[in-house]
């Protein structure tokens, strides 16, 4: 049963409940803006630094088969893009709908993973759009566009410039048209910045102009 329902909160380890109100505040409060070590190019936001529950979440959902909190991660990462709107970050709704574009993670630790968990962290949060949708400008698409070449290593354990070398120009867009309107790259965590910067510079030479970059958390 354990399997099918955690009986654990994701973020804090409270027993009886799979996701609890007080991990679900601490992700529901505004996004802040973040500055990692290596320049993107674009404004990057997280949820909350990557600790406590926004790291046991990512974690647990990465590494410890948790698909089950795509679903309220979804949800923070759809509230914290509507405060996004709010505060002027990033247009509103009305001209084209937004568009998610996950950061791209190598296929073999995905497929270790059971699936990537930032493609189900996308698709989570345009079906909480998809819910409270007034209108068809505010459906949310994801473009699944970015691949990682198959020589890239697992960042972990990796310095800045490691992560830097080990990923150089090895980012790139693969055929599907990225839809026009405002376009975030969501990854689920920020540390150096590179994969984001990498990203962004991927989309740009594809003609892809991306607007911000949100995490769930940052490092630093
Ligand atoms: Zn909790």
């Amino acid at each position: 049963m354990d399997l099918v329902l955690p009986r654990e909160c994701g973020g804090c380890g409270a027993a009886s409940v799979a996701w609890c109100a007080r991990c679900a505040d601490a992700l529901a409060q505004p996004p802040r803006a973040v500055r990692p070590a290596v320049t993107v190019g674009v404004p990057c936001f997280a949820l909350g630094s990557y600790a406590g529950p926004h790291r046991a979440a990512v974690v647990a959902a990465k590494e410890r088969g948790r698909r089950d909190l795509a679903a309220p991660l979804g949800r923070a990462l759809a509230g914290a893009i509507a405060s996004l709107r709010d505060s002027g970050d990033l247009d509103p709704p009305e001209l084209n709908p937004l568009v998610l574009v996950p950061a791209p993670s190598r296929r073999r630790a995905a497929r270790r993973r059971g699936g990537d968990p930032v493609v189900r962290l996308c698709l989570a949060a345009a079906s909480a759009f998809r819910a409270s949708a007034a209108s068809v400008s505010e459906v949310v698409s994801v473009a699944r566009v970015l691949t990682v070449d198959g020589g890239v290593r697992d960042s972990v354990g990796l310095s800045a410039a490691q992560r830097a070398e080990n990923l150089a120009g090895r980012i790139g867009v693969r055929g599907a048209r990225v839809p026009p309107g405002p376009v975030v790259l969501v990854d689920d965590v920020l540390t150096t910045g590179t994969t984001a910067a990498e990203s962004v510079a991927a989309l740009r030479r594809a003609g892809v102009a991306v607007d911000a970059v949100v995490v769930i958390g940052a490092v630093r």
